[in-house]
């Protein structure tokens, strides 16, 4: 880090004119706690459970995976760290369930698996909220939503958890936050409906940009084209901003978007009101939100949402950035 970076340590993630925005900790094992904790992360925004699965030879039991969570929620006693349920499928294996398609991307990916196998969901969700007992600060998020469907189930067994947990500990335990991740384009057109049944959404740029632009995420002949600059990603993620904002869901963003800086004053500008990332973007992003007015981002925001590709977008937003050293 550079000693200009290094002096926003301390201070709190907001710009010049007055506007806050929390910046959160994105995280699958618990290598960055101490230093997202030295950086002032407020929290994790995403907690990718399926990183301590993949290391393994079989299906973790509750106990031990009651045991990863409650270390994960102990490490941020004041501030809500959000649990995403496992999001295997598409590149993300476990040597011990092996899943053969063709378009692994478009197949069995994340909330789809454990819709199809509750005992997988149940155990999840009943070891973070035993994990929680004590700790108070767990919030449940859904990957790969695509339905109103799939969140009405995984709701129901979330609460039928809950409330097998409250009998077995013969006590009211705290109910978790259940939200969802916003990355198949799909919910775009469903914002309404599934406003009504969660408590926040967060968007995973990193595959909405996949499935927006129909551009395999890992596939380098066509990563030229896998841009979150593109206008369609922009205009995507402005929408969202605005509609959450009517039905007035908590809105972050938790693909890699948020740790860049000219992304993070985009998405401020938007109305984001959290982003996730790596430890190391942290004060990165702290430094640029504390030094761009949030009417020069509204600005820099309405110019960009203006232009026609990818590449006018990057110009315009590095000559940005370069005025401000
Ligand atoms: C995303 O899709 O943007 C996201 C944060 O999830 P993952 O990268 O784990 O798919
Ligand atoms: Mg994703």
């Amino acid at each position: 880090l550079t000693e200009k970076v290094k002096a926003v340590i301390g201070l709190p993630a907001v710009t010049p004119d007055g506007r806050g925005i929390e910046l959160v900790l994105n995280a699958g094992l618990s290598a960055g706690f101490e230093h997202s904790q030295k950086v002032g992360a407020l929290g994790i925004g995403l907690y990718r459970t399926e990183i301590p699965f993949m290391n393994r030879s079989c299906f973790p039991s509750e106990h031990e995976q009651t045991v990863w969570y409650q270390e994960v929620l102990k490490a941020f006693p004041s501030h809500n760290v959000t649990m995403r349920t496992l999001d295997v499928g598409g590149d993300k294996a476990l040597p011990y369930f092996p899943i053969q398609e063709d378009n692994p991307f478009l197949g069995w990916r994340g909330i789809r698996i454990t819709l199809d196998h509750p005992e997988i969901f149940l155990l999840q969700v009943r070891a973070m909220i035993r994990a929680n007992i004590g700790c108070n600060n767990l919030e449940i998020m859904l990957p790969m939503i695509s339905s109103v469907g799939e969140v009405d189930d995984a709701v129901r067994l979330i609460n039928q958890a809950y409330h097998e947990l409250c009998t077995e500990y013969e006590q009211k335990l705290t109910k978790p936050s259940v939200g969802i991740m916003l990355e198949v384009p799909g919910v775009l057109y469903q914002l309404k409906e599934l406003a009504q049944r969660v408590d926040f959404f967060s968007v995973g740029s990193n595959d909405l940009t996949q499935y927006l632009l129909a551009v395999d995420r890992n596939n380098s002949r066509v990563a030229n084209i896998y841009d979150f600059y593109h206008p369609a990603v922009l205009r995507a993620l402005n929408f969202i901003a605005q509609e959450s904002n009517k039905y007035l869901v908590p809105l972050s963003l938790c693909g890699e978007l948020a740790s860049e800086p000219a992304g993070a004053l985009l998405l401020l500008a938007m109305g984001y009101d959290k982003l996730s990332m790596n430890s190391y973007n942290i004060s990165r992003v702290k430094w640029v939100i504390r030094h761009v007015e949030l009417q020069r981002a509204k600005v820099m925001l309405s110019h960009a949402l203006t232009l026609s590709n990818a590449q006018q977008v990057h110009n315009y937003l590095s000559e940005q950035l370069e005025s401000l050293g």
